[in-house]
């Protein structure tokens, strides 16, 4: 039987892998981080040796896989997905390693999540090439060393934090994405509605990236989102208009912020006020997991200036405050008087 949940995520993937740039020319913002790269293979491709390690960190979407593909590309090697959770044993990685070529690039992904006893493994391949397995058990148990041929370990994480510091010192080089701006997103977008084959005005695309989140996996589903919008309205272009039906109905709001924002928002300066508030209590208050807070909707919220982490825990900032329409002059304690307008109401 098929899993609906599974064949919208394969979908969903494909749809993904189909608008991957390929090229480090084609990729579009971090300028700096693409030079760099640039820069690195060169040489590597002059030196006729592999690249450096790589570890690329940021939040999701910003094109961290599209990036280790590029550089696999750009280096005219293959490259072999995998990620930090599958690889549950030595043996799992050992398979891997023992499979590449000359230079290819092994690409681990979410790599603060390996389990520490393959990590330790990790060492050994990363810094020289060798890997020492263990074969048979009890007293006949001996450990054979593997000499592997020269690859490139190419690791992405959302939280570089979490890497122990044995890994992350044997990374070379160390990249981390940022947000995009919104002249960028737009750029994106324009790219992504020409391969979906649909038109796309200059204020559609406005709309579209400045409601993305800077994330260009966001301004992809946007615009998939706002194609359906057209096509069935018969229309052949996504102008602001159109772009705005389709965001509103995807409960985006004008700032790009989106349900979860606003709910862990709501919180913030509804129930707690501007005070320190725990993960562990935001996460319990808006149903969702930890990790994801802290790895998805944080870094925006942060960033944009609507929450702090201090010490003590998230606390909102004016900012949020006066966008969830909570008055800042009530300051009698008591949350029954605080009217929150919602986000929309608010024109400061
Ligand atoms: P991450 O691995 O950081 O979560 P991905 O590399 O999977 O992000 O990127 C998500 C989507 O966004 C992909 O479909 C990719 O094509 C697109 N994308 C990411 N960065 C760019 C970029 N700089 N230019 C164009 N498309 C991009």
């Amino acid at each position: 039987m098929s899993n609906p949940n599974l064949n919208a995520e394969l979908k969903e993937e494909s749809f993904e892998n189909s608008l991957r740039p390929l090229r480090l020319q084609e990729f579009i913002g971090q300028q700096k981080i693409i030079n760099n790269l640039a820069i690195f293979i060169k040489a590597a491709k002059m030196r006729g040796e592999s690249l450096d390690h790589v570890l690329l960190s940021g939040p999701p979407g910003l094109g961290k896989t599209t990036l280790a593909a590029v550089v696999a590309n750009e280096l005219g090697v293959k490259m072999r997905p995998t990620t930090g959770p599958v690889l549950e044993k030595p043996g799992d990685l050992a398979g891997l390693l023992t499979n590449l070529d000359e230079g290819d690039v092994l690409f681990i992904d979410e790599i603060h999540r390996l389990n520490p006893v393959v990590e330790e493994y990790l060492y050994s391949a990363m810094e020289d090439y060798k890997i020492d397995i263990v074969i048979d058990s009890g007293p006949n148990a001996r450990s054979v060393q593997i000499e592997l041929k020269r690859f490139t370990l190419v690791g992405a994480t959302t939280r570089k934090g979490l890497l122990t510091a044995p890994l992350r010192a044997r990374f070379g080089i160390d990249l981390r994405l940022d947000y995009y701006n919104v002249e960028l997103l737009q750029l994106i977008a324009k790219r992504t509605a020409s391969i979906l084959a649909i038109g796309l005005s200059d204020k559609g695309s406005f709309e579209i990236a400045r409601r993305s989140r800077g994330t260009p996996r966001i301004v992809n589903r946007l615009v998939r989102r706002a194609r359906d919008f057209a096509e069935v309205d018969g229309l052949n272009e996504i102008d602001d208009i159109l772009a705005d039906k389709a965001l509103n109905a995807l409960d985006v709001d004008s700032n790009g912020l989106d349900d979860m924002d606003i709910r862990i928002l709501q919180v913030l300066t509804g129930q707690y006020r501007g005070k320190p508030v725990g993960l562990s209590t935001l996460a319990v208050a808006v149903n969702e997991e930890k990790g994801t807070i802290e790895e998805v909707y944080e870094p925006f919220l942060i960033q944009e200036g609507f929450i702090q982490r201090t010490p003590k825990g998230r606390t909102a900032t004016i900012k949020a405050m006066r966008y969830m329409g909570v008055s800042l002059t009530d300051d009698s304690g008591d949350s029954d008087k605080i009217k929150s307008k919602g986000p929309d109401l608010f024109t400061g």
